[in-house]
């Protein structure tokens, strides 16, 4: 009888120990379980904290590009503009070169054609020769106008 109770005495013992032990264990497993667990999540909330400033830093940075990109576009229009502007008035400034010098080159030109004319005049005046109409005087010319000494007539240019 005293066997008997102590068998069951140890049965019950190693019952609870082992009950206890399960439960040890299952509570560690359940503890490591949600250790991974909020490891896990908080593994997942900085991946999503890094990726919101990734995406932070990227908006940012691509704003920037956007400004930087306006700032050149509208540097370079003015650029542009002022290129045509210095174009537009260079044309001008050469078209007015162009007229005064055709101006002057007519005016050159008139000058020319003028003095060609009164040097003609100035050679057909020298080269001209006058001469008796009767030929008082034979083939005798002179080289002014004037009259015939023999009968006073005028004398004519002869060419
Ligand atoms: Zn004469």
């Amino acid at each position: 009888m005293k066997k008997l109770i102590y068998t069951i005495a140890l049965v019950i013992a190693v019952s609870i120990t082992v009950t206890s032990c399960k439960s040890e264990t299952k509570d560690a497993k359940e503890l490591l379980k949600d250790a991974a667990h909020e490891v896990k999540n908080a593994t997942k909330e900085a991946g999503n904290a890094v990726a919101d400033e990734a995406n932070k830093l990227a908006k940012d940075a691509k704003e920037v590009g956007n400004d930087v990109l306006d700032a050149t576009k509208e540097a370079g229009n003015a650029v542009a503009d002022e290129a045509n502007k210095l174009a537009k008035d260079a044309k001008e400034v050469g078209n007015d070169v162009l007229d005064a010098t055709k101006e002057a080159g007519n005016t050159v030109v008139d000058g020319a054609d003028k003095l060609a004319k009164g040097a003609k005049e100035e050679v057909e005046k020298v080269l001209a020769t006058y001469q008796c109409p009767m030929k008082c005087e034979g083939d005798k010319v002179y080289s002014k106008p004037g009259q015939c000494p023999v009968c006073k007539m005028d004398l004519k240019k002869v060419k």
